[in-house]
C-alpha cells in the first residue's frame, strides 16, 4: 500500500510539472529550456526530461531556429505543438449552435455554425454532433475533447444545463447526450465561464489572476476568475446578472415583475426590441442590423447603443467596487459597436475613486475574440482540462513518461 501511494504521488507531482511547463508555454509562446527553467523554478535538467517527454507523446515541439544568437550553444525553443491535437468546441445559442475546432493554443482552426428553428436538445445535439464529425473528419488534427457551452445555469460537476431559460432547458443532460453522440469525451459550463476561460488562457487576460468576464448579449452576465480559478459558486450559479437593479427604467416589466433589471434595461433583446419600436429596424432584423448602423455612423442607432452602455458602465463599476479586479473583460454585443467600450469606461470612471480606479483602458477592455467567441470559448472548457492534466487525455504521455 506505501508503494503504491508512492507512486501515485510521483504520478501527481508528474501531471503537475507538465501541467505548469505547458501553462508556462501558452502564455509565454516559443521558449529556450534554460529560460523555461528559470521562469517556473525548475532546474534545466528537469525541463529537459519533461519536455521530452511532451515531444514525443505531441503536446509540445521543439522549432528548429534558435530563439536567439550569441555565446555559446543556440538555445533552442520549445514550444506548444499545433498540429497534432486539438479540442473542439459547441456553443449552443437561441437560433444558432457554433462549432470550432482549435488547436493547443486556442487557435481556430476551423469552424461551422447552423442556424436551427428548434429548441430542443435531443436534434440540437444530433446536429451538433454532427458538425464535430465534419470538423474532425476534414482536418488532421487528433481531437482529444469537445466542451459544450450555453446561456444560464450550467452546472459543470454534474454535466447538466440546470436552466436556460432561452433554450427552455430544465436539467438538461448536455454533457451525457453529447458525449454519446460524438463518442468523444465531453465537459459543460456556463459560456460565461467558458469565455472567461478563453480570455484567460488565449484572449485579453493572459498576464492578470484575478478578472471579470462581463458579457453583455441576449443574456448578461459575469465570469469570474480568482487566483487563476473560475469561480462556480456554491451551486455552480455564480454570476447571473440579469436582475441587478439599475437606475433606468425599461418600457417591459421582467420575469421578476420589476422594471429595473439589468437584462431588461440593457440585454440584446431588449435593445433590438426599442430599435425595432423606434423604427431604426425592421421586424425581421436583429441587433447585428443596428451595430451595422451605428458602425456606419448612424447617430439614432449610436445613441440608442450609448444609452445600453451606460448601463452597463453603471454596471461595470459596481462589479469593480465589489470585487476589486485587476481587469473586466467586456464580451458579446456589447464589445462590437464603434464606441460602446469607451462609453463604458467613461461611465465606471466617473463613478469610482481616481485612485481605485487608475487608467480605464488597462482596466476595461474588450473581448479578443471576435464573431466566433462563443464557439471558441466553449473550446476552452475542455482545453483548461487538457492543460490542467494532460496525462488524463493523452495517455501516451503517461507511457513516454521519463522519471
Ligand atoms: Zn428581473
Amino acid at each position: 500500500m506505501k508503494e503504491l501511494s508512492r507512486s501515485a504521488q510521483i504520478g501527481d507531482i508528474r501531471q503537475q510539472n507538465y501541467s505548469t511547463i505547458m501553462r508556462e508555454l501558452m502564455r509565454s509562446g516559443p521558449t529556450a529550456r534554460t529560460d523555461l527553467a528559470a521562469a517556473i523554478g525548475m532546474s534545466t535538467g528537469s525541463v529537459t526530461r519533461l519536455t521530452g517527454a511532451l515531444a514525443r507523446a505531441g503536446l509540445v515541439t521543439e522549432l528548429t531556429e534558435p530563439a536567439q544568437r550569441g555565446m555559446g550553444r543556440p538555445k533552442v525553443p520549445v514550444a506548444i505543438d499545433e498540429s497534432t491535437y486539438g479540442v473542439v468546441g459547441v456553443h449552443f445559442g437561441l437560433h444558432r449552435v457554433n462549432t470550432c475546432l482549435i488547436d493547443l493554443r486556442g487557435q481556430l482552426v476551423a469552424e461551422l455554425h447552423t442556424t436551427e428553428r428548434t429548441t430542443r436538445l435531443e436534434p440540437l445535439v444530433r446536429g451538433a454532433a454532427r458538425s464535430v464529425r465534419k470538423l474532425i473528419d476534414g482536418n488532421g488534427l487528433t481531437v482529444l475533447g469537445v466542451g459544450a457551452s450555453t446561456g444560464g445555469w450550467v452546472d459543470s460537476s454534474a454535466g447538466r444545463v440546470r436552466s436556460q431559460p432561452i433554450l427552455g432547458w430544465q436539467d438538461a443532460p448536455l454533457a451525457k447526450a453529447l458525449g454519446e453522440a460524438t463518442g468523444l469525451s465531453v465537459l459543460v459550463d456556463s459560456q460565461v465561464r467558458a469565455l472567461a476561460l478563453a480570455e484567460h488562457w488565449f484572449g485579453a487576460a493572459t498576464e492578470v489572476d484575478n478578472f471579470i468576464h462581463l458579457f453583455v448579449g441576449n443574456v448578461i452576465g459575469a465570469g469570474f476568475v480568482f487566483n487563476g480559478t473560475p469561480y462556480r459558486g456554491g451551486r455552480a450559479a455564480a454570476g447571473g446578472l440579469d436582475h441587478l437593479p439599475v437606475a433606468e427604467r425599461s418600457g417591459s416589466a421582467c420575469a421578476c415583475g420589476s422594471r429595473r433589471c439589468f437584462a431588461m434595461a440593457a440585454g440584446d433583446i431588449e435593445v433590438a426590441a426599442r430599435a425595432r419600436a423606434a423604427g431604426l429596424i425592421g421586424d425581421d432584423q436583429e441587433i447585428y442590423d443596428l451595430f451595422a448602423m451605428a458602425g456606419s455612423g448612424h447617430t439614432r442607432a449610436r445613441r440608442l447603443l450609448r444609452e445600453r452602455a451606460r448601463v452597463v458602465g453603471a454596471a461595470t463599476a459596481t462589479l469593480i467596487d465589489l470585487l476589486d479586479p485587476e481587469l473586466v473583460v467586456l464580451g458579446g454585443g456589447i464589445s462590437s459597436p464603434v464606441d460602446d467600450v469607451e462609453t463604458v469606461r467613461e461611465v465606471a470612471q466617473a463613478k469610482l475613486p481616481a485612485d481605485r480606479f487608475g487608467d480605464a483602458t488597462a482596466l476595461i477592455r474588450p473581448s479578443a475574440f471576435g464573431p466566433y467567441a462563443l464557439g471558441i470559448a466553449a473550446g476552452a472548457i475542455m482545453l483548461d482540462s487538457v492543460y490542467r492534466s494532460p496525462e488524463a487525455f493523452v495517455p501516451a504521455l503517461t507511457a513516454h513518461a521519463a522519471m
